[in-house]
């Protein structure tokens, strides 16, 4: 039996909540998605939650609502899921690439300051807290502040990560998340834009429902990004062990890190001083041929996931667009390196122990 990359923990609480939905005949937007928006906002420390239909719908809503417009430029990096870049690309705005660091594989701040001697007109930036840690935020808001930048977050593998004690989603302007069933809490489909920012908050809360406060009435071009009560029931009941599966999820690293620490061709991933890791993801450098201990795993049972094998700026899309001949040498190295192992919190000990002997005894 294979043991998955990730597997979504439904009990008996999501699907009591999801037939009280049902029978309550209210099964799209209402008061289990005014919840859930209330509730993940006060979880993370934020003072506003939009819900959206995904974190790609939130992404997209977020820099409208945080004012990026068509030909503004947006620092960001090269190494995360297309969905971050291209919610930039939907606003009609330029994604600017910058490298990463390849302790953290998060942005690198000196990268950043580099870039923004170079190009002058960088209106706002994306970080992505990639994996479930926190990127350099003492650095990032230095920079933020001294170039008076707009910053949107994108939270979607970071619910409940910390820096220096506060969580992640709550240094920016806007900040987003996701639920799809492979992050740390899922709704099936879902996502979230948090904010402080008043204006932000009402700009999004029109934008994902047709521009209209009131029925019929469409005060701006909108667009239909609601959550539904279905979602919002599953997500509430998620929200209620987030705690419990960050913990797993850590306690998962712990023992992945203390058991492969001596294997001299691979590299665990390193949790800075401060930083609260929530393990979104486990994922290890192998220094050896990657994609051959790849398949070595999945023949030995134990799923795995490349995120990424491919930098943003090398994606066909992004080649078409004029990005092909960019190199950012730390990120193309990693896509190369990495490859995550399951550390997701349904995994029993059993698979934990499989997981580790399986990768001692690699000998290729
Ligand atoms: C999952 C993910 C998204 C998109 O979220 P969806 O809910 O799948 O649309 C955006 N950014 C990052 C970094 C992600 O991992």
């Amino acid at each position: 039996m294979m043991i998955p990359i990730a597997r979504p923990l439904i009990e008996e609480n999501e699907k009591q909540a999801v037939i009280d939905v049902l029978d309550s005949g209210m099964i799209a937007a209402g008061e289990y998605v005014n919840k859930f928006e209330a509730q993940f906002a006060k979880y993370i420390n934020s003072r506003y939650g939009i819900a959206c239909s995904s974190g790609t719908t939130a992404l997209d809503v977020a820099l409208k609502a945080a004012g990026i417009k068509k030909g503004d430029k947006v620092l960001t990096t090269p190494f995360t899921f297309i969905a971050s870049s291209n919610a930039i690309l939907y606003n009609g705005a330029e994604p600017v690439f910058t490298d990463i660091e390849a302790d953290t594989f998060n942005i690198s701040p000196d990268a950043i300051r580099k870039k923004l001697k170079e190009e002058l007109d960088i209106k706002a930036l994306l970080i992505v807290h990639l994996y479930g840690l926190s990127c350099n935020m003492d650095e990032i808001m230095k920079i933020v502040d001294e170039y008076d930048l707009i910053l949107i977050e994108d939270c979607a593998q970071a619910h409940g990560a910390e820096y220096r004690g506060k969580k992640a989603g709550t240094f920016g302007d806007v900040s987003t998340f996701s639920f799809y069933p492979t992050k740390n809490i899922t709704t099936g489909e879902g996502g979230m834009v948090l904010t402080d920012n008043e204006k932000i908050y009402k700009k999004a809360k029109l934008l994902i429902n047709h521009g209209s406060q009131e029925r019929y009435n469409h005060e701006v071009l909108g667009y239909n990004y609601r959550m539904t009560n279905i979602a919002a029931a599953i997500g509430l009941s998620q929200l209620e062990k987030l705690n419990d599966f960050n913990q797993k999820r850590q306690r998962n690293a712990a023992f992945f890190t203390e058991n492969l620490k001596d294997i001299s061709w691979l590299e665990t991933p390193v949790v800075p001083e401060g930083y609260k890791h929530v393990f979104h993801q486990y994922t290890i450098k192998i220094n050896k041929n990657r994609d051959d201990f790849a398949d070595y795993l999945k023949n030995n049972g134990i799923g795995y996931g490349i995120h990424y094998p491919l930098t943003v700026n090398k994606q066909p899309l992004y080649k078409k667009l004029g990005y092909e001949k960019e190199e950012y040498r730390v990120a193309e190295e990693m896509s190369s390196k990495v490859i995550s192992i399951p550390v997701h919190p349904a995994l029993n000990e059993s698979e934990l122990n499989k997981i580790v002997d399986v990768i001692g005894n690699y000998t290729e």
